[in-house]
């Protein structure tokens, strides 16, 4: 005899959940899915929504913990001392200069040098850091956003950026409008064209469904690539 295995998508908290019915299922159990950090949780066909609810609730800051570590992209380390940070799927070396009055990011020379006021911290010279991230994407996307639009047929008002902990991107159906990470400066730049692709096909789908992973594997046939880069899989 066949089982059927029933999926469903609800939101919770803003995030997107795949419910999944698993017939013997004793217990709820919840995991975290990358890239995009969809929140999976399976249990047995009969138990009500209020009863994964209150699991999801329980395990809510640790799911967001886990979903923050995919999201965040390859991990950098700013110190002091320098470190090391990605632009484009591509490591390099930071250096750190300490001069009055300074706050830039600049590629020079294959390293990424970061120019703070002395007794600065590391919140500091990060955000010295993201505004080269900002300055690359708004770049990127000004170029590859047409191509979106042209690729899937559909148009946005309008693409705005800012830091996100828990997504690469939103779409803002009402308005049309999609939000991208500056994480996204840090991976290959194809990932970006297929976040972009990904948001905007929620235009025509909501939701996460068969259909939406159909519309999104048509425009974008490499697709496998770019969710391997964005899990963290770097080339
Ligand atoms: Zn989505």
């Amino acid at each position: 005899m066949v089982k059927m295995i029933a999926k469903k998508e609800y939101i919770f908290e803003g995030v997107p959940v795949q419910v999944v019915r698993r017939p013997r299922m004793k217990n709820i159990r919840v995991k975290v899915v990358p890239p995009y950090g969809d929140v999976e949780l399976s249990c047995a066909p009969g138990v009500r929504n209020y009863e994964w609810e209150a699991v999801l609730r329980e395990a809510w800051q640790g799911i967001m913990a886990a979903r923050e570590r995919f999201l965040q992209g390859c991990g950098e380390r700013i110190a002091a001392d320098g470190g090391r940070c990605f632009l484009w799927g591509k490591a390099y070396e930071l250096n750190v200069v300490f001069t009055e009055h300074a706050h830039f990011a600049r590629l020079v020379d294959g390293h990424i040098v970061l120019a703070v006021p002395p007794g600065s911290g590391r919140e500091q010279m990060e955000d010295c850091l993201y505004e080269l991230y900002r300055r690359e994407l708004e770049r990127a996307v000004t170029e590859i956003f047409p191509k979106c639009e042209q690729i899937t047929g559909l148009s946005a008002k309008e693409v705005r950026l800012k830091r996100m902990k828990t997504r690469w991107g939103s779409c803002n159906i009402k308005e049309k409008r999609v939000w991208l990470s500056l994480n996204l400066a840090k991976k290959p730049p194809e990932c970006l064209a297929y976040v972009i692709i990904h948001e905007m096909v929620h235009l025509l789908e909501k939701n996460h469904t068969p259909k939406f992973h159909a519309l999104v594997a048509g425009f974008y046939p490499e697709w496998q690539q770019a969710e391997a880069w964005l899990r963290g899989e770097c080339r």
